[in-house]
């Protein structure tokens, strides 16, 4: 079967792989569509995981059962999350596997034509829906900007969403908050990104290194700041903007995965009432909802910009690497 591969220096090719073999408990999964993710490219720049590929996100068909999976998964059609946990402990009983209490495992390696993962991983996907919102409902692709949404404290108080950074994830953020009709300011340094927020749904853009966009998003809310800030870059500079375009009351929400940041806690969020909140990839339970969001009209399959043959995976990547697309999907 065939597989994407990274090769010593970085360089990505699609190689012949063995079948994997389903173990007991698991399924056997012919991927359909694999997404790619942003946190794939600081893998395969710095040349970790040779001879395999980081691919976390995809759907797919069931073709055979490893020993003891019930009859009724055979040719079921499901998205599969990278995460599993040990199934037993309080947060796995309610489907919350990033919180396991054991040890939770990780299922990488899908951009390929055969992968086997446990049921546990598998979500049925609803008749009618294509393989590409199969890959976004059951990964980070709409999987993260609905977990952080979940993490507003006042829902119904939100009228104003700032987003630094419009990678993948940023964007996926932009769609989802202008669905649920908040007003939605982008930020981020990329023309081609800026244009792919307003064409999902942002009411304003900012290119940050030709406007201070703080003093912009102040300008946008009256003065007062905008009520939620989304950073979604992974850098201290973005934190910082974030906490300073936040309104008195509001909450910053932390997405991209950071070194260490300077705060100092008096002045940028005690005084403030500010609430700063992390958020990691979503829960498994979260997808049923998802599938209901995608179901009352959110057009998620707008976050995929490009799309290629597993084949040409390598080109795929060289494109998204270059910041130029939105979510990258690849056909096997
Ligand atoms: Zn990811
Ligand atoms: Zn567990």
């Amino acid at each position: 079967m065939k597989k994407l591969m990274l090769l010593e220096g970085g360089k990505l090719t699609v190689g012949d792989a063995p079948m994997p073999e389903p173990g007991p408990g698991e399924v056997l999964v012919k991927m359909a569509s694999t997404v790619v993710c942003g946190s794939e490219l600081k893998g395969y720049k710095s040349g970790g995981g040779v001879g395999n590929n980081s691919g976390h996100e995809g759907a797919g068909q069931i073709a055979k059962l490893g020993e003891g999976v019930d009859a009724s998964w055979l040719g079921k059609r499901v998205g599969v999350s990278a995460i599993t946990g040990c199934g037993t402990c309080p947060p796995c009983l309610e489907k919350r596997y990033t919180w396991c209490r054991n040890k939770f495992r990780f299922h990488g390696a899908m951009h390929a034509e055969y992968i086997a993962v446990p049921t546990t991983a598998c979500a049925p996907l609803p008749d009618g829906m294509s393989w590409d919102c199969g890959a976004l409902v059951s990964g980070d692709g709409l999987g993260v900007p609905f977990h952080t949404n979940t993490k507003i404290i006042a829902p119904d108080t939100v009228k104003t969403v700032a987003v630094f950074g419009l990678g993948p994830i940023g964007l996926g953020s932009v769609l989802l908050q202008s669905f649920l009709g908040r007003k939605v300011i982008g930020v981020d340094l990329s023309p081609d990104r800026l244009a792919m927020a307003k064409s999902m749904g942002a009411a304003e853009v900012i290119k940050g290194d030709e406007a201070d966009a703080v003093a912009v998003i102040k300008e946008l809310t009256g003065g007062i700041g905008a009520d939620i800030c989304i950073e979604a870059v992974g850098v201290p500079k973005t934190v910082e903007q974030c906490l300073a375009a936040v309104k008195t009351g509001g909450q910053v929400l932390l997405d991209g995965e950071q070194p260490e940041v300077k705060i100092s806690p008096s002045n940028q969020l005690i005084r403030r009432d500010i609430t700063m909140t992390g958020c990691w990839f979503y829960h498994f339970c979260e997808i049923e909802p998802m599938i209901g969001l995608v179901k009352q009209g959110l057009p998620v399959e707008k976050l995929i910009t490009h799309t290629f043959p597993g084949g040409e995976a390598p080109e795929g990547f060289r494109l998204f690497g270059e910041g130029k697309t939105g979510k990258v999907a690849l056909h096997w």
